[in-house]
């Protein structure tokens, strides 16, 4: 397979540790040429925030750190304001001028589909419509990244996603053996993501397991501080062995394929 460039695109530094890591590890390995796009720098996260520096800066750095491990050749911020989340879990009402879920799409777009002509990009990973566990943030990311790959021609969009299915049983059983936080919550997982029988990409990323804790581990300030969104933190208290199961796989939807279309390569051109 020739080289070629797969853009991945996400809402707030971390996504890309908890979504698409060990995906981005292996094609990097590969040799091909991978670039991360985040909305933006993710400082309305959780705060532990090193003396003199804003949470922004911080987590950019994290960003940074987690691109490293990951063998990234570029990274970019497209520079919003990060939405935030209501206690609900719906849309902040106060929320910075720039915010992204207030971005005008097609401007947003442009931005992002400038990137994926300049880099040639093969591939661009976006989110599902519901935005997985519906951060309106990522949300956005779906509308500005499908409007993104439109304008520049990109060939392969994939929603990166979560098979809820494995992800449940294992959680259930995980739960039996070890005490998960309070805020732990299962029943978050029971609506968010997808189900298996809509996932068109099954990637194998057991072998970079390393690199996607790694990434993981980057953003140290998201895994101790703060109480509202603890995902983070607990995916990292998962043990070795029922890491590398969990997170042995990272899952897409690609819309254009038929509906029980199973691939296992990001740049499989699947069925014609
Ligand atoms: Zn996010």
């Amino acid at each position: 397979m020739p080289p070629r460039t797969a853009v991945f695109f996400h809402a707030h530094p971390d996504d890309e540790a908890l979504l698409t890591a060990g995906t981005m590890a292996m094609l990097a390995a590969e040799g091909h040429r991978v670039v991360l796009v985040v909305a933006t720098a993710g400082e309305r996260g959780l705060a532990d925030v090193e003396p003199g520096e804003s949470l922004g800066e911080t987590r950019m750095k994290e960003l940074y750190q987690s691109a490293a491990a990951l063998g990234c050749a570029r990274v970019e911020c497209l520079g919003y304001g990060d939405s935030g989340l209501s206690p609900q879990g719906g849309v902040a009402d106060e929320r910075p001028d720039n915010a992204f879920i207030d971005a005008d799409t097609e401007k947003a777009a442009t931005a992002l589909a400038d990137i994926l002509r300049e880099e040639e990009a093969g591939l661009l990973t976006i989110y599902d419509p519901a935005g997985g566990y519906g951060h309106p943030d990522h949300v956005q990311v779906h509308r500005v990244g499908k409007r993104a790959a439109e304008i520049a021609g990109t060939p392969i969009v994939l929603e990166a996603t979560v098979n809820r299915d494995p992800l449940l049983r294992l959680l259930r059983l995980a739960k039996k053996v070890y005490s998960f936080p309070p805020e732990f919550d299962l029943r978050t997982f029971e609506r968010a993501y997808s189900a298996g029988e809509t996932i068109t990409h099954r990637v194998n990323v057991r072998r970079y397991a390393r690199q996607k804790r790694a990434a993981m581990a980057a953003h140290a300030s998201q895994a101790t501080g703060g109480d509202t969104d603890r995902t983070l933190a607990v995916m990292l208290k998962v043990p070795g062995p029922l890491f590398r199961l969990v997170f042995g796989t990272e899952w897409y939807v690609r819309r254009d394929l038929p509906p029980g279309t199973r691939l296992r390569h990001p740049f499989d051109p699947g069925p014609n």
